[in-house]
């Protein structure tokens, strides 16, 4: 395992690291036996910005007896309420569910305090310049947690928080489909030349965010590196070509200021995937000459199954329902387990009252509401 150095915090992370938000699905014994495994391959740094109790105490246990070997990231602002996952700024339930995430890890220190999921500048400027980062002033101030960092999908929030003096790192949306400029404009276009290398394609907004995280030692931790999944998947892929893990954890890892990758496995195989980016040859990690073939690329709308939306207003867990519908949908002759999956569920994509007050927290743009129907009209309830 390769290990950088996350920028003002000292820390050395290991480049790949873990995202916890799927284990929900695993058994406690190969949760443990995916965090034994990863640990043992040098992975250090492991994400925790889920609010769910029971991924909570799993992740806990899967973590027991190793505490001294992870560096956690763990958010402040996630919050359980009334069986689903809230983002709020209100203290009164951002306390108790920290404190919640400190018990269930079963740790009195959290490594990296994350300002959790701020990608509206309105909401960052309340956050500084309130009680919010009082809190968090007073959290680092006794040790509770060691650093401060803030998690954010948005150029500008991340570019403010780059420059904020106490924020000292951030975890932020990367990969080339998010990157590369300008969106609906075909890749037989924009690589024309061999620009890519350079990275001289990429957004000029997100390029100018990444030189200013160099400049001002912000070192970023990534989320999203093969987009929900949609960049290992042809059909699914907004380039219209499949990507493997070693390619977009590639392109991640040589984005200036990114010093860790969190990927997140819900195997100890898709673990196991992510660290053989450690072995692969220059060939294998090649990612342009792929994306240079791309016929395609359109982003915009495309659900990377974040959960940023919830909660919905009649509980359907909306990241679950659109991830089982594009793996039903898009293999519909393939036995994927999905139609079993969603008829399970106990809150139907069928129960959207179209209400659409999940659509503006969704940071991709996806037209839920319509994606519900189409969900509800596939699976037929
Ligand atoms: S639009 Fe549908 S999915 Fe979104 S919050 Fe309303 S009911 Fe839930
Ligand atoms: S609809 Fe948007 S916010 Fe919800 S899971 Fe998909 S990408 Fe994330």
């Amino acid at each position: 395992m390769n290990y950088r150095v996350l920028g003002t915090t000292n820390l050395s992370v290991s480049e790949i690291g873990f995202g916890g938000e799927w284990i929900g699905k695993m058994s406690d014994d190969a949760i443990r036996e995916m965090m034994i495994y990863a640990s043992e391959r040098g992975v250090n740094l492991v994400d925790c910005w889920m609010s769910d109790p029971a991924i909570r105490d799993a992740l806990g246990r899967g973590l027991a007896g190793m505490r001294d070997k992870w560096i956690i990231q763990g958010h402040v602002g996630s919050t359980w309420q009334n069986g689903q996952y809230v983002r709020t700024r209100d203290l009164d339930k951002v306390r108790p569910a920290f404190e919640d995430l400190l018990c269930r890890l079963n740790t009195d220190y959290i490594d990296l305090g994350m300002i959790h999921y701020v990608d509206e500048m309105k909401d960052f400027n309340a956050i500084v310049e309130g009680t919010f980062m009082d809190y968090m002033r007073t959290l680092k101030e006794t040790h509770v947690i060691k650093h401060i960092g803030l998690s954010t999908h948005d150029v500008e929030v991340a570019k403010h928080a780059c420059l904020h003096p106490e924020i000292e790192m951030i975890m932020f949306s990367l990969n080339p489909a998010f990157d590369l400029a300008p969106a609906q404009t075909t890749l037989d276009e924009l690589y024309a030349s061999s620009r890519i290398e350079g990275c001289n394609n990429i957004d000029p907004d997100r390029a100018r965010l990444y030189a200013l995280a160099e400049h001002t030692k912000t070192a970023i931790t990534v989320m999203k590196a093969y987009a929900g999944g949609r960049l290992l998947d042809a059909q699914a892929s907004p380039f219209g070509v499949a990507l493997t893990p070693t390619q977009c954890l590639h392109y991640a890892l040589t984005r200036p200021a990114v010093a860790s990758v969190l990927v997140g496995a819900e195997s100890t195989d898709q673990i196991a995937q992510a660290i053989d980016y450690m072995s692969a040859t220059s060939e294998e990690r090649d990612y342009a000459s792929v994306l240079a073939q791309a016929p395609s690329h359109a982003f915009a709308g495309q659900c990377t199954y974040c959960g940023h939306c919830a909660p919905c207003s009649v509980k359907i867990n909306i990241a679950l329902v659109n991830k089982l519908y594009d793996l039903a949908s898009l293999r519909p002759d393939e036995n994927t387990g999905a139609q079993t999956h969603y008829t399970e569920l106990e809150h139907k994509a069928s129960a959207c009252t179209h209400c659409q007050a999940c659509e503006p927290r969704c940071p991709f743009g996806v037209p839920i509401a319509q994606r519900m129907d189409k969900a509800a009209a596939f699976f037929g309830c």
